[in-house]
């Protein structure tokens, strides 16, 4: 079997960590696995380097950023070789270059674009154990690049894909996906299994477990993908593809959300192109909208209302101002959260949303907005009940249990 492993910041953090880890992928060995480790920078490595440049210029170029930041993965490969190598262990340690990963020109910010594995593969054969610095390929000039925060979790995906790997097993300091924050709701439930699609709505709503494109990733790609502690032997989560006993558990989590802040405007002239004008200038300004409410027009005029994360809040009340004309008056929020219901099972089960408002009902919150998807249910509420909300769901969908 090949697999490869991923060990994030805090798997890494100091070297008695880098010793258990190295530990951990002799065991895999002795076993008679084949294994390619992806690592991270050690905690706090990568802030420190950009604190490093922040030092001199708030504007360093990207290319050189890239040269900077790459640095820290280098580090960890290499030292996590070098405790292999102790221990009597065959291990190589290996930039993205040597990797064979090719990325586009976007420093910082990266894509992966090809992986030749031949490099790996040789070494494997040879009876190597390899071990790769995440986060970082080079473009087609030869320079270094870096894949986004958070992105050896991309790293490790992506060459579990190209090595058609067996699994790809993600370390970190928490051993799974739970049905909820556990700091909020203490009896939440690790999850055995849970889909791509779920995990990618529990990501994106705040759960952050995996980074986002590496969950993309490995659902276009197939990879098996695990979620698992480097501090302990839990079975931890798997993440796949969606089976059919998946949709017999209604609801796989709940998450709150609260970088949320909600903006209404009221008496929006009704007119073709008004949406599309007050969206356009808000992506003109970076600005991400999440939720989005119409009413039906009465008397040639609406009320709109949506929800943007609440550093942008100022930002979209500045913006906003533009259309003074056009909206009759806006309210503005900060103290709003969102949480959700995520599951695949809604797909097949009626009821689901239902829960949702009789519980907060019986909880007297009053809720301000509604979205849903075939799997998710988002309600905006007042930032207070925010955590009364998801221990409640929580347990109206015996999640504990
Ligand atoms: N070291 C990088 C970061 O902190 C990449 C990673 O850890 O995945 O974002
Ligand atoms: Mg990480």
């Amino acid at each position: 079997m090949l697999v490869v492993h991923k060990y994030g910041g805090t798997s890494v953090g100091d070297l008695e960590r880098i010793e258990n880890v190295a530990n951990r992928v002799a065991k895999v060995r002795d076993a008679g696995d084949d294994v390619v480790v992806v690592v991270s920078a050690m905690s706090g490595e990568t802030n420190k380097l950009i604190g490093y440049a922040d030092n001199f210029t708030k504007t360093p170029s990207k290319k050189a950023m890239d040269m900077l930041l790459s640095s820290g993965e280098r580090v960890t490969a290499a030292l996590l070789s070098i405790a292999l190598q102790s221990k009597g262990y065959d291990a190589v340690a290996m930039s993205g270059r040597q990797a064979g990963i090719v990325t586009d020109d976007e420093h910082t910010y990266a894509r992966i674009e090809s992986i030749d594995p031949t490099g790996m593969h040789n070494a494997i054969s040879e009876g190597k154990i390899v071990i790769v610095a995440g986060f970082q390929g080079v473009n087609k000039a030869g320079s270094v690049t870096t894949l986004g925060r958070g992105g050896s979790d991309l790293t490790a995906v992506a060459l579990a894909g190209a090595l058609k790997a067996d699994q790809c097993e993600i370390y970190s300091d928490v051993d799974g996906i739970y049905t909820t924050d556990p700091r909020i709701e203490p009896n939440a439930k690790k999850l055995d299994t849970i889909s791509y699609d779920e995990m990618l709505e529990l990501s994106s709503l705040g759960a952050k477990v995996l980074q986002n494109r590496s969950v993309e990733l490995a659902k276009k790609l197939g990879v098996k993908l695990y979620a698992k502690s480097s501090f302990s032997d839990n079975e931890g989560t798997l993440i796949s593809e969606e089976s059919d006993n998946m949709e017999e558990v209604l609801v796989a989590g709940v998450v709150l959300d609260k970088n949320q802040a909600r903006v209404t405007l009221r008496g929006v002239s009704d007119r073709p192109g008004i949406a599309a004008e007050i969206f356009t200038l808000l992506a003109e300004n970076n600005i991400n909208v999440d939720m989005i409410i119409q009413n039906m027009g009465t008397d040639g005029s609406t009320n709109l209302g949506f929800t943007v994360p609440q550093s942008d809040h100022e930002n979209a009340k500045k913006i906003m101002a533009a259309f003074d004309h056009d909206i009759e008056g806006m309210d503005f929020d900060n103290h709003v959260c969102k949480v959700s219901v995520v599951g695949v099972g809604m797909k097949s089960h009626s009821g689901v949303a239902a829960t949702a408002f009789t519980t907060m009902a019986n909880n007297n919150i009053n809720i301000n907005m509604i979205s849903t998807s075939e799997i998710k249910v988002s309600m905006v509420i007042d930032e207070k009940y925010g955590e009364l909300a998801i221990r409640t769901l929580h347990e109206a969908y015996a999640l504990d249990k």
